[in-house]
């Protein structure tokens, strides 16, 4: 992760996360959910909090971790973490059959 400033809150160094949009992936700040900047492409979405904190969501094997955040109780997911863990559940209970 790069360090961001923020229009709003200033320089908010790593207190952001991505989301894609439109085939652009945007980094949003966490503190006031302001749009920051179109980020390069080519990264994998990544835990941006918790216990797998800056952790690929393809290399997660805690499925009951994974089904938790789904669940609503956890914290809120930008559409594209929430995808990616979608897409883990699916591979993952496809590769256990
Ligand atoms: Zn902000």
């Amino acid at each position: 992760m790069q360090d961001l400033i923020c229009s709003k809150c200033g320089p908010i160094g790593t207190e952001y996360y991505t989301e894609m949009k439109a085939n652009n992936n945007v980094a949003r700040c966490l503190k006031c959910d302001s749009f920051i900047k179109n980020l390069p492409q080519g990264n994998e979405p990544t835990f941006y909090f918790g216990k797998y904190k800056d952790q690929k969501i393809k290399d997660i094997e805690d499925m009951g971790y994974l089904k938790w955040c789904l669940s609503g109780k956890g914290p809120k997911l930008s559409e594209s973490i929430r995808k990616a863990i979608q897409d883990r559940i699916t591979q993952f209970e496809y590769l256990a059959r």
